[in-house]
């Protein structure tokens, strides 16, 4: 038999777990649930016992497992440390030492996007690239910067907090970020970004759109619209475009990457996006940086747990 390892993703609800081989094939995966009662403190012990009946059950050889790496929803740094993760419950701590000792293989954790980014870099939109952007159009903007093949965490693992750069001119600004900020690209750049251009665009102009027929707007109907040729819903994917047009700019103008890999919800509007915010990038990137590839994110809601796994193999 092969060498395998595990990829945990822990989310707020249930935590996906994989098995790879480390050449990054998928030999098995499944969910448990997140129990996120008395501070999160049963969430590890329930992945460890997972991982361990898995392993009796298939009658796997310990010497086989290479490790564990894992993906979690909050700052962690390079070593493990945890900075607190308000959705787990989770204070301080050092979570991949506790999974390690749980399980009696190396661990390795670190930034659920960040581990997403990895998880594309190793077998997604990334594939065959050292260095890259990756950002997560979700409900919020999530982002991960892979340099050398490499997740950059930073001094308290908030390298890629990309979202949160503050960029949105005050005539687009709309309320208070999630952070507390104003202005932040998230705010703009992310489904719910859209959803309120879009009931700002309905209830505070005349601009004649599809989108004033229906009762309630969601991001795929903005994008939907756009698509259609919708000059009132192409206005606003344009406003998104141009920040995270800028947003990349900047980025790629510290780290030049070689790929900007774009995935979550938003990014279903596929080839259509890519294209609206290459148009908004070229123009403002330096010289040098403008050919710098894009591509869609191709592992979905499995990157984390792709990424994971490629974790403790670095
Ligand atoms: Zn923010």
């Amino acid at each position: 038999m092969s060498k395998i390892c595990f990829g945990i993703d822990i989310g707020g609800t249930t935590v996906k777990i994989g098995v790879f081989t480390t050449e990054g094939n998928i030999v098995d995966k499944w969910e448990i649930t997140t129990r996120t009662e008395d501070g999160g403190k049963y969430i590890l012990e329930d992945v460890a016992a997972s991982v361990k009946k898995y392993i009796a059950d298939k009658g796997i050889d310990m010497a086989d497992v290479v490790g564990a790496g894992m993906g979690v929803p909050g700052p962690v740094k390079s070593d493990g440390t945890v900075l607190m993760c308000v959705n787990l419950g989770w204070g301080v701590f050092n979570c991949a030492e506790e999974l390690s000792k749980l399980l009696g293989v190396p661990v390795k954790a670190g930034n659920d996007a960040n581990v997403a980014a990895l998880g594309e870099q190793w077998q997604g939109g990334g594939k065959g690239h050292e260095d890259l952007v990756m950002v997560t159009l979700g409900t919020g903007c999530g982002g991960g910067i892979i340099l050398g093949g490499e997740i950059v965490a930073g001094v308290c693992g908030a390298a890629g907090e990309i979202g949160h750069i503050h960029i949105v001119d005050p005539e687009d600004t709309i309320g208070v970020c999630g952070c507390g900020n104003t202005g932040c690209l998230e705010q703009i750049a992310s489904a719910t970004g859209l959803v309120k251009l879009a009931k700002r665009l309905v209830e505070e102009t005349d601009t004649p759109t599809t989108l004033r027929d229906l009762e309630e707007i969601t991001a795929k109907d903005v994008l939907d619209a756009a698509k259609a040729g919708d000059a009132g819903a192409e206005s606003i994917v344009d406003i998104l475009a141009k920040y995270l047009g800028k947003a990349l700019g900047a980025i790629c103008a510290v780290v030049n990457p070689e790929i900007i890999v774009i995935g979550g919800g938003v990014s279903k509007a596929g080839q259509y996006l890519i294209d609206k915010i290459q148009e908004a990038f070229k123009p403002i990137a330096f010289h040098a940086l403008r050919d710098t590839e894009f591509a869609l994110a191709t592992l979905g809601n499995d990157a984390g747990m792709v990424g994971a796994a490629k974790l403790v193999l670095l």
